[in-house]
Formats: C-alpha cells, structure tokens, sequence
C-alpha cells in the first residue's frame, strides 16, 4: 500500500497554490481533483464568435485593494517571480435609476440579503492584475511536480484509531497519506465527515440556512457600445424581485470592433437546483440591464452564462494551525474558511495553511466553479 506524504483535495486556486509549493520539497505528494480538468472557479472561458477568438476569466471579476490584499498578492509574486499587481485604482461604482446614472454609495438601510457576497465589489479601491487568473492558476499547474488525478470525486476521510488515514474516491478507491490537505467546496464537510469527526451541531452550523450561488452572465456587444469601465449596481425594481445585479463593461480587446460585459447577480443553492428558476433570475436579470443601457441591446451577439459554486457556507470551526478540531492531520486551505468569501480569501488561507505546514515564511495572518459552463448561446434578445 503506497503512503503519499500529502494528499490535497481540489485543484482551484488553492489547492494548486498549496500543492505546487508543497511539491518543491516532495513529489510524494497526491493532487485529487473531481472535475475533468483543473483550475476549479478560476478556468479559461473562451468566446468564439465569426472569426474572433477570446479568452478571459470566466465571469466578472473585481479585486478590492487593502493592504492585506497587496501583501498576499505579493506573497505569490514571490512564488511565481512574476509582477500580479499592475495598478491600484480608486473604484467609483455607478448606479442606474429613473433620474439616470450617478454614483453608487450604498444601500443604505435596505441591503439585500446576499450583502455579504457583493459588498467587495463596493470597496473604495479596486487592485488590476497584469494576467487573467485563469493563467496564474495556469502558472501554479506548471510549478506543480506530483502527481494528480482527475475526474476523481472525494467521497468520504476514513479514519483508523481516530486518526484520519486515508480518503475514498468516487466511491470505492482509496488513496492513503500522512497529511491531508481539503481545498473543495465547504459546505460539502457535513457529508464527507464521520459524525465522530464533525458533530452533527457542527454539521448543522456549517450547512447554514441560506447559502448563495453567483449566476455570472457574459455579454458579448458588437462596437463599443459603453466607453465606461467602473463597475455598476443595477438595482432592481418592485417586479424585479432578484435585487441588484453588479457589472462592468470590460476594456476592448486590441483593434477589434467587439467589446465583452460581464454580470452577475445571486440566488440562493436551494433555488439554484431548479433551472426553470434560473431562467427566471436571467430574464430578469437581463431587463435591468436593458434598462440602464438600452442602446446596446441591439449590438449583443452572444452570451455565456456561468454558475459559481456555493459561495458562502456556515461556520466551521479550526484549531489556531487550519486543521480542523480533533484531525490534527487535516488542514482546510479553501478561500471559504476564511474571513474574506473571494480570490484574496483563497490567496490567504493557502499561504496560512503553508506556512502552519512549515512550508514558506509567509507574513499575513488569515483575517478569510467549481464553475460549469451551462449554456453558451448564440444570439440574445434582451
Ligand atoms: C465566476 C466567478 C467570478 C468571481 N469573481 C470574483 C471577483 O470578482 N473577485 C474576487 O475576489 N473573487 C471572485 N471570485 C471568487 C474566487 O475566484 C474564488 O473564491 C476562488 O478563486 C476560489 O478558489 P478555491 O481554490 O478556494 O475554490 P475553487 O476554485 O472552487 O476550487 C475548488 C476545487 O475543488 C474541487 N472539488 C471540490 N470538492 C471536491 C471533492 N470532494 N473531491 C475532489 N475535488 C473537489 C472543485 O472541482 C474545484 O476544482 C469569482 C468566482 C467565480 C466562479
């Protein structure tokens, strides 16, 4: 029976952040991924339309500037001998009312119940990459040195004398390992986990009452219709019950007379299982954006629409180190443990996990799609 001395579930963000470092030191080291090719929410999306070929991150995308931003940013420029932070901006969102256009400052009393998933989009600062994330994932996959296997479902830790030994993929394999790393979807814990593991309290308390998914709609407009490119809140009106969707129009790609505009509003996972549902959230959707730019619904000639996975889960409780409570050998690094529910979130706790594992001395305490395409469409009538 091989023993790996690590075992990572989930090739995201951080996931390959954790393995490719990891692997610098042993390549005894197993990469379990559920989906056929790696990268989780931060996949290449590429849009084909005449003879244009685009690839961009899939979905909209909005890094808010902090110092803790920067310093993590900078931690994996370290990583990859390679510039990420190109510019530090000011972000001065817009909004769309009957009085027209002018600046968005808030919600004021009436936040919409997904507040946590979209507040980020409002900071006062907004951090521009100099790649896509898709390639600094791309980047990581290069680094990383052993072995993986894909299309590989973790199902369930096995414990042995209540020390975790090894876990079960798709159901019957097992793959055994002295030290395991879980950078999956959280909320997915409250099954994977034995009772003895995880209490059924805490069980429930990880699974949350309402957990919220992004549905991310990408739009692809001949000429460049909207020459602005701060982010814009477009709040819903009292028959558009969806509340307010956020999105940007993206810089045009060099010498092409097309222009891509990404959006994305929130539904809750339950609701998410239905796809009459989100049928109903997209046309929705697509009349508030009608509504604030009606001009350039007849320039849009393609669409793309992604499902972010679950993007919030409940509580879970981890020892000072990452691990979880009683599996010392059981780190969580998935961005959703930490206190920031986004890219810098997954950024951090990697770099946490590491540097508790005693891999990198890395300065910046933890403070916190899966995406499938569903449906690439052709023509789009809003
Ligand atoms: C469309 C979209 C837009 C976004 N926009 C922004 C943004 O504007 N700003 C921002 O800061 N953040 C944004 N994010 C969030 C950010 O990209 C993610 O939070 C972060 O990259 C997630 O990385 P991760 O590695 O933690 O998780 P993921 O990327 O979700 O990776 C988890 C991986 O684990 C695999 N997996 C899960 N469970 C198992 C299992 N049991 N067995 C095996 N494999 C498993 C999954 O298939 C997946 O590959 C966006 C995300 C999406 C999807």
């Amino acid at each position: 029976m091989h023993i790996y001395d690590y075992i990572v579930i989930g090739s995201g963000l951080s996931g390959i952040s954790v393995a490719s470092k990891i692997s610098q030191e042993t390549k005894n080291i197993l990469l379990i991924e559920s989906e056929s090719t790696q990268g989780g929410s931060n996949k290449p999306a590429a849009v084909k339309y005449q003879n244009n070929n685009f690839t961009s991150d899939n979905g909209l995308r909005f890094y808010p500037g902090s110092p803790l931003a920067e310093q993590a940013l900078k931690n994996l420029e370290n990583e990859l001998g390679l510039k990420l932070i190109q510019s530090i901006s000011d972000n001065n969102p817009e909004t769309y009312d009957a009085s027209g256009f002018k600046a968005f400052v808030g919600f004021g009393d009436n936040p919409p119940e997904f507040y946590n998933e979209i507040s980020y989009f409002l900071n006062q600062k907004e951090i521009t990459l100099t790649l896509p994330v898709y390639k600094i994932v791309e980047l990581l996959k290069e680094k990383y040195q052993g072995e993986t296997i894909t299309k590989s479902f973790m199902t369930g830790f096995r414990f042995t004398d209540d020390v975790l030994t090894h876990v079960v993929v798709n159901g019957s394999k097992e793959y055994h390992a002295k030290n395991f790393i879980f950078a999956g979807t959280v909320r997915d814990l409250s099954v994977l986990l034995t009772d003895e593991a995880l209490s059924p309290r805490a069980k429930t308390k990880l699974k949350k009452d309402t957990t919220w998914v992004g549905l991310c709609l990408d739009l692809l407009h001949e000429g460049h219709a909207v020459e602005k490119h701060n982010l814009f809140v477009l709040e819903g009106t009292t028959n558009d019950s969806i509340g307010p969707c956020v999105g940007r129009f993206m810089q045009p790609q060099v010498d092409v007379n097309l222009q891509i505009s990404q959006w994305m509003a929130f539904i809750d996972l339950e609701t998410s299982e239905e796809t009459e549902n989100i049928g109903e959230v997209l046309k929705k959707m697509k009349r508030q954006i009608k509504r604030a730019f009606p001009e350039m619904a007849d320039a849009i000639k393609a669409e793309r629409l992604f499902m972010t996975p679950a993007l919030s889960s409940g509580e879970l409780k981890l020892n000072s180190n990452g691990t979880v409570a009683k599996i010392n050998n059981l780190w969580i690094a998935s961005g959703q443990v930490n206190q920031f529910p986004n890219l810098l979130g997954s950024i951090l706790q990697s770099q946490f996990v590491l540097s508790s594992l005693g891999f990198g001395g890395v300065s910046v305490t933890p403070g916190e799609e899966r995406t499938e395409a569903i449906e690439i469409s052709e023509e789009l009538s809003l």
